[in-house]
């Protein structure tokens, strides 16, 4: 792996981040500490080379918003239509197929068999790649597992006295009360203290549960799986109490803090175990591992840009100036 210096990011309209740059660059940061050596290879082989592995985890946040990309926007979640918070469950048959384009759970699967389809060009599975790291992310977010409400986007709360709805909270703003702003710093700190808890921490004892589905030949069953352990914090503390007009950042907040983090660290898990068995048929997450430098970050090998993600970036680019100045973040609205 190659050392990347670390580069300021520049806090611009665009960096004022959502799950989309805390939760997904972190835990795609925590996963890079757990490949295994065929699979960094592996992904460094479908990954530009001004691409680190924590910019291509953010990629399908962008893409769902232009022309070319709009029909992945449900992609990003699977709308549980259950009855938080008495009732929480996610079931595929009818939260996945309402959607004519399908869920987070389809995706998923969709995705995981592009990627270890060789017949397809680079830039497919390329794409599958940046898709695979987006979505590992995504399904840990309680409220991309939930319909009610619009997984919580109308629903109006305060945070730091600021209105905002339930959505944005659980995306960015306790996250970034408790972390400060998403600078690269931050996330590997964060990242680094998320390992520390996996090795020898708080999630030592229960690591080994996470790695309960990490069949890449039934990713519709794992992603259920994954889905429900998310989807159950619905009920228990997302919406246990009436929220709408609260003020959220004292006490809820505090409280939302450590489950947060336990589904990022989650999340890194379990997105390192899937990349390993698509590569190498083995999670890679049992004995001993390569302590990997906490400063390196896995980037990619590719110097040509491919015709197709030159149009993308253009219309991502376009996207992101128009955006600029009433910019709230990047999360795929129900
Ligand atoms: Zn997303």
């Amino acid at each position: 792996m190659r050392i990347k210096h670390l580069l300021p990011i520049l806090l611009s309209a665009t960096n004022v981040a959502s799950w989309g740059f805390y939760g997904h660059k972190t835990v795609a940061l925590l996963a890079s500490r757990y490949l295994l050596p065929d699979t960094a290879v592996f992904v460094r082989t479908y990954l530009y080379k001004d691409q680190t592995i924590m910019d291509a985890a953010v990629w399908a946040d962008r893409y769902a918003h232009i022309p070319l990309g709009r029909y992945s926007k449900t992609w990003h979640y699977i709308d549980a239509k259950d009855d938080p918070p008495r009732v929480c469950e996610v079931n595929y048959s009818r939260d996945c197929a309402v959607h004519g384009s399908g869920c987070i759970v389809s995706a998923l699967a969709n995705m995981t068999d592009r990627i270890q389809d060789d017949s397809l060009p680079w830039p497919a599975r390329a794409q599958a790649l940046r898709f695979i790291l987006h979505f590992l992310g995504d399904i840990h977010q309680p409220l991309h597992t939930e319909s009610k409400l619009r997984g919580g986007n109308s629903i109006h709360v305060k945070f730091h006295h600021a209105d905002t709805n339930l959505h944005t909270v659980w995306d960015s703003k306790i996250i970034e009360s408790a972390r400060g702003h998403p600078t690269e710093r931050n996330i590997i700190s964060f990242a680094n203290d998320l390992e520390e808890r996996i090795e020898s921490g708080l999630y030592a004892e229960e690591k080994d549960t996470w790695r309960g589905c990490l069949n890449v030949s039934d990713a519709e069953g794992c992603g259920v799986s994954w889905a429900s352990d998310s989807n159950k914090l619905v009920c228990e503390y997302v919406l246990k109490d009436e929220v709408e007009g609260e003020e959220l950042s004292g006490e809820y907040a505090d409280g939302a803090v450590p489950l947060i983090e336990r589904m990022v660290a989650m999340a890194g898990y379990r997105l390192a175990g899937w990349l390993n068995m698509i590569v190498t048929g083995q999670d890679g997450l049992s004995g001993q591992r390569v302590r990997g430098n906490s400063m390196e970050v896995v980037s990619g090998e590719r110097v040509l840009r491919d015709v197709v993600d030159v149009e993308i970036d253009a219309q991502i680019e376009e996207w992101e100036k128009t955006r600029m100045g009433n910019f709230e973040g990047i999360h795929v609205q129900h």
